[in-house]
């Protein structure tokens, strides 16, 4: 499969009056061309400070890349200039945010605005871009696209200003969607019916998606990989059967058993016990080691390497590794 993104060894600091916060630690992850990779991970674990680095949106001065590489189609995105990333942004990479408001302007009309990255970024005709608006209305499921491209923001639907927001991102036709919780600000339904578009959207056009969310239930419905991140890296990673039925780290098994289903009484549901690691002052072995009820001496001491369970399937813990003396903290 032809890998359109590759992220190596990425590291990302935050400078604050209280020390430098180590955001994210040593990420490496690729995307295949047309799939949907899940980033997933309690807040604070890295997950969206990794996709805010591919668009170059770490803020600065306080935010740095201070290593690693994120080639795109070959190209590394932490070398680009300014300008140059100006370029790709919306054109090659599209991004959509949690809150479909703040996205959108209320003051101008939904038509304006779906036409307004296209003529930035091509030399289209007033006619054409109208004519390309439409396409992407109806494309995201959204009725009489003709007269709706008149109205204003707050004439539509918290659901339907997602579509909007979606069409906005793809109307370049970009070659990657990164999408930050794009549905935790709708209701239930309406989150299922924003995935399903997903879905549809991909089969049509092949955009390849990076979606990054905590909400395991709308992993398991569009995702084809997973990534789970803890503490500022990458602990698990698989296709999404490995990660929902065959999970081999603690904290993957623990996420897991933390959400409720259907068949689960309530007093089954687990929480995961404990606090994050401060990542200030991040813990040099495994970063789960405080919460982990298998830990051993290493874990505390030595982060585990990566063990490789299948082509497809990866694990950052000393339950892995023969070489760990299995002694109890
Ligand atoms: Fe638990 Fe040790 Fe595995 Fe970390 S490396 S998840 S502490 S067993």
């Amino acid at each position: 499969m032809e890998k359109i993104l590759e992220i190596d060894d990425l590291h990302v600091h935050f400078s604050t009056y209280g020390g430098t916060v180590q955001a994210v630690r040593g990420v490496n992850l690729y995307l295949n061309k047309g799939e949907t990779l899940a980033i997933v991970g309690e807040s604070g674990s890295g997950k969206s400070v990794t996709s805010n680095s591919i668009m170059q949106l770490i803020p600065s001065p306080s935010g740095k890349i201070v290593r690693g590489s994120i080639r795109f189609k070959g190209k590394d995105l932490v070398q680009t200039s300014k300008k140059e990333m100006r370029a790709i942004r919306g054109v090659d990479i599209s991004m959509i945010f949690q809150d479909p408001m703040t996205a959108l302007n209320p003051t101008l009309t939904v038509g304006d605005q779906l036409t307004e990255g296209l003529k930035q970024h091509s030399s289209v005709s007033i006619g054409k871009a109208k004519k390309k608006a439409i396409e992407m209305l109806r494309l995201v499921g959204i009725t009489n696209p003709e007269s709706r491209l008149k109205q204003y923001p707050h004439q539509f639907s918290g659901g339907m200003r997602q579509r909007i927001v979606i069409a906005m991102a793809l109307i370049c036709e970009p070659d990657l969607l990164i999408a930050d919780e794009p549905t935790t600000a709708l209701d239930v339904t309406i989150q299922a019916q924003i995935m399903e578009l997903f879905k549809e959207i991909q089969d049509k056009t092949g955009v390849s998606i990076i979606l990054v969310t905590h909400d395991l239930g709308v992993v398991a419905r569009v995702a084809d990989r997973v990534a789970v991140m803890y503490g500022g890296k990458i602990i698990e990673t698989g296709d999404k059967d490995d990660i929902f039925y065959r999970p081999q780290h603690p904290y993957t098994i623990g996420l897991l058993q933390s959400v409720p289903r259907l068949d689960m009484k309530e007093d089954i549901l687990q929480p995961i016990d404990g606090t994050p690691p401060d990542l200030f002052a991040p813990p040099q072995g495994c970063p789960f080691t405080a919460r982990c009820a298998h830990a051993m001496q290493v874990c505390a001491n030595v982060h585990p390497a990566t063990s490789y369970l299948s082509d497809s399937h990866q694990v950052e813990c000393w339950l892995q590794d023969a070489r760990a003396k299995r002694q109890p903290v």
